[in-house]
């Protein structure tokens, strides 16, 4: 067993370098990459995919796992050897079952599709996307044809970013929020709107760059395993267990949209710094779900901070370096970094709203994958339910259905749900850590958000991927993954700011 345990170990340490290699190329392609440099790095890319895909559908990585397996499942859950093994197989049993044909034909269409989105979007231009877009949908439903005991075609997708999630349990979730959600939108939509002016301005862009530096050191971001640039979408990236990126966007007229996506992406990046050093350079190092990672984000960025105690201790520092806030008192400005307003751009959209743009695009995924609904309806499709979601009018395309980079860069269908299920665990970690620790909030006043850290550290970060998400959340909270404390937060909070 060991030596079998060893040669496996270390092949799937490979595949994981292979893995980080085409991270940093990634990396380096939303930062740095000059525009004629595309197309080769897409090459690149695809190589490094398709000599990691080989080694892991080898048949000598398949016979190992096989021998390996029986005593893997013995073993208790916690054990990160018999981990590796289970999530080698999981991850091996799905990539066999895709032609390389079909991963290639689907990378591909997809950085065809990417390139032609950058031009078409900002033009209204359907006509040149649509018959893209078909193309994505017959791609997706090849895809799941793959999987053929699976119920609904999209959970062939969804099983790659949120493992034990399927379409039926996503929308018996769903519906479960939107019951309890629907209504409290409309009471604070129709209660005295909030003021949002006093983040209008002019905010130089270095001074934002700096103040959130300021920000994530506080928070625990380490800047000797990290660093943070540029881009025009922000996100987070592991190149290793030493090397967590973080980017950032920074516009002039607005101080809140550098700030917030700063502190989310800190989020993540406290999760993948906290995974316990054992798991480095191993399949087990990295975040177990989509669902979970956001989680760890939404929790840093609105659970704590657009937290009145986060503030208390942050407000002075902001005054401190725009002078634009001096004479604004925090109340005012607490007020307007949470004040709900539908809106039509789902990344720009408030904590309340937000799931239902999530929800909009879920219901359209599963209606086009069952044929219920055919590309060239989509944006009326789109605009009816904006309408009668969020009781807004779509004047253009491009802040319609050409908006969201995920149908336009990769597989159409199997992420949004993850961003939803972030937001309804995150108030459900949030509220174990306080019950542990109840002077949090005494504690972030003051600045420290160590205690927070350290627990998510323990009860989240350290895993990594050797606990499903299930586990996982049942282990941190005592309970399944539910909706009450994400409702229980979101209705405490606007009955405050809006005195319902
Ligand atoms: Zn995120």
């Amino acid at each position: 067993m060991n030596q079998d345990f060893e040669t496996l170990k270390t092949k799937l340490a490979a595949i994981t370098d292979l893995n980080l290699a085409a991270s940093a190329l990634g990396w380096d392609q939303a930062t740095m990459l000059p525009d004629l440099g595309a197309d080769q790095r897409g090459r690149q890319l695809a190589t490094i995919g398709r000599i990691a895909h080989g080694m892991l559908t080898a048949k000598d990585t398949g016979d190992l796992i096989s021998r390996l397996s029986s005593w893997a499942n013995k073993q208790p859950a916690e054990d990160f050897d018999a981990a590796l093994v289970r999530e080698a197989r999981r991850l091996r049993d799905l990539e066999v079952e895709v032609p390389s044909e079909l991963n290639s034909a689907m990378s591909e269409h997809y950085s065809k599709m990417y390139s032609a989105w950058t031009t078409a979007r900002p033009r209204n231009d359907f006509a040149t996307l649509k018959p893209l877009l078909e193309k994505s949908v017959e791609l997706s439903l090849r895809f799941a044809d793959c999987f053929p005991n699976l119920e609904h075609p999209m959970d062939s997708l969804i099983q790659y970013s949120d493992q034990g999630v399927t379409v039926r349990s996503t929308r018996q979730l769903f519906n479960e929020l939107r019951q309890q959600l629907v209504p409290l939108v409309k009471s604070v939509t129709s209660a005295k709107q909030l003021d949002g002016d006093c983040l209008s301005g002019e905010f130089d862009e270095l001074a934002q760059l700096d103040f959130c530096k300021l920000v994530a050191k506080q928070i625990g971001y380490d800047f000797q395993r990290g660093r943070m640039d540029l881009s025009p979408h922000p996100f987070m990236t592991r190149l290793s267990g030493g090397d967590i990126r973080i980017t950032t966007r920074a516009r002039r007229d607005d101080l809140t949209d550098c700030l917030f996506s700063v502190i989310h992406e800190v989020g993540h990046a406290l999760y993948e710094l906290g995974i316990d050093p054992k798991l480095d350079g191993n399949l087990l190092a990295g975040g177990v779900s989509s669902g979970v990672h956001e989680s760890q984000s939404r929790l840093w960025e609105n659970c704590v901070g657009r937290g009145k105690a986060f503030w208390d201790y942050f407000y002075p520092v902001l005054q401190n370096q725009f002078p634009h806030f001096k004479n604004i008192n925090q109340s005012t400005f607490l007020a307007a970094i949470n004040r709900v307003e539908p809106g039509l751009i789902r990344v720009d959209a408030d904590e309340l709203t937000y799931n239902l743009h999530v929800m909009i695009r879920f219901d359209l995924e599963c209606q086009l994958l069952e044929g219920k609904l055919a590309i060239r309806d989509l944006p009326d499709a789109w605009n009816a339910l904006y309408k009668s979601d969020l009781n807004l009018d779509v004047p253009s395309l491009k802040d319609g259905c050409l908006q969201d980079v995920h149908w336009f860069s990769g597989r159409l269908g199997g992420a949004f749900q993850g961003y939803t299920i972030g937001n309804i665990l995150s108030a459900q970690f949030f509220d174990a850590a306080k019950a542990a620790h109840p002077n949090l909030d005494a504690e972030f006043s003051k600045g420290h958000f160590a205690t927070l850290k350290s627990w998510l550290n323990q009860h989240v970060h350290r895993w990594g991927a050797s606990l499903t998400p299930d586990e996982l959340v049942k282990r941190a909270t005592g309970k399944p993954m539910t909706i009450e404390p994400y409702m229980s937060y979101l209705t405490a909070k606007y009955s405050r700011l809006y005195s319902l």
